[in-house]
């Protein structure tokens, strides 16, 4: 991270009086509350007008709504968005809407590091950093004609696993896809899934160790994604496929999971590597990330997806999940962030969590 240009940024702030920010959507009701619980200040940018759910909830309400015409406005307002002290804190809908691009160059103090989001949109170099962390990602089948199991179809920025489709041979792959997008294909893992949700401090040495810093494990879930989750309560997905009913797999909602405890050791495993490989890539990943793995029946992980930054996915958990509660009481991840940003600034480390 440029630890000049983020003190550039900061140098007007009044650090007594910072304001977390971000975009009301996806995970912003726990940002706000985690926030609001470490006594900062909130901003809420929303599109068009406040969002009126919001005051059914009042602790995940920000104090005030910054409204803008187009989430691609941001760029226009950062001046003023400055002058409340804001610290921005992404999360996957903020960095959708606003575009990987503008998000790079958004010119306001942004918790995690950018840089990651480079590594982590390209298939191919999400590939390199994970495999050379050690970590099995799932085979990935370069030729259609080579399909000799369960593949899943992944079409390029598809929203929420929009699109995606399941394949077991070659005929039926050339029958679904649409050849206009660009896909890759994946080997379809068979197992149980788990969305690893861990916290890395660079800054704080009180979880487990690492060379520099130490993780957190603060939750995991499983994502319920529709149809394919319940699609058999209408009949196999192989009945329901000879009637053209093909399962989806677009995220509806998250389900609160936990894992058996002998399986921790290796969680905490990956975890640390994914981290030690980023330090050496691209400068490190900070604060919130998560893993979206698969659990084989030989008990191994595979993983094929890393998100590097708050994930829907820890929602469940507002008032604490059973692995954060052996942490702190009721820790959520919105609030372990704004207690990162706390103690950063406390020990005027912000360059090293921000940028
Ligand atoms: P993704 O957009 O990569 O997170 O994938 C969307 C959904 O597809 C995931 O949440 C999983 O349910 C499923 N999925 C993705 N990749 C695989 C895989 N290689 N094997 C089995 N299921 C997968």
């Amino acid at each position: 991270m440029n630890d000049t240009k983020i003190d550039g940024m900061l140098a007007s702030y009044d650090k007594n009086n910072l304001t977390v920010c971000t975009v009301c959507s996806h995970s912003s009701l726990q940002i706000f509350d985690g926030a609001r619980k470490e006594g900062f200040k909130t901003l809420g940018i929303s599109v068009g007008s406040k969002k009126k759910f919001y005051d059914a909830f009042p602790r995940g309400k920000p104090n005030e709504f910054f409204i803008v015409d187009d989430y691609k406005d941001i760029l226009k307002h950062t001046d003023e968005l400055r002058e409340e002290n804001v610290i921005v804190i992404p999360h996957g809908s903020f960095v959708e809407y606003l575009g990987a691009k503008n998000f790079l160059k958004l010119d306001l103090p942004t918790f995690g590091n950018r840089e990651v989001l480079l590594w982590e949109s390209n298939r191919n170099k999400e590939r390199k950093w994970l495999e050379s962390a050690g970590l099995t990602m799932p085979r990935e089948i370069k030729d259609p004609k080579k399909i000799d199991r369960p593949v899943i179809v992944k079409y390029h920025g598809a929203k929420g696993g929009k699109g995606f489709f399941v394949a077991k041979t070659y005929d039926e792959f050339v029958r679904r896809v649409n050849k206009n997008e660009s896909f890759i294909i994946q080997e379809f893992v068979l197992g149980t899934r788990y969305y690893l949700h861990y916290f890395y401090s660079p800054i704080q040495d009180n979880a487990y160790k690492l060379d520099k810093g130490s993780l957190q494990l603060l939750s995991m879930d499983r994502r319920d994604e529709t149809t394919i989750d319940e699609v058999q309560r209408l009949g196999s997905i192989a009945e329901l496929e000879e009637l053209g009913i093909h399962p989806t797999f677009v995220v509806t909602g998250n389900i609160p999971i936990v894992m058996r405890e002998s399986l921790l050791p290796k969680v905490f495993k990956m975890g640390e590597a994914v981290v030690e490989k980023s330090l050496e890539l691209f400068g490190g990943i900070v604060g919130s990330f998560c893993l979206e793995t698969v659990v084989t029946e030989d008990l191994e992980f595979k993983v094929f997806e890393v998100s590097a930054r708050i994930v829907a996915g820890t929602n469940p958990y507002i008032s604490g999940s059973p692995y954060s509660e052996l942490i702190q009481a009721g820790l959520s991840t919105g609030r372990r962030i704004a207690q990162e940003i706390k103690f950063a600034n406390k020990k005027k480390l912000l360059s090293k969590i921000l940028s």
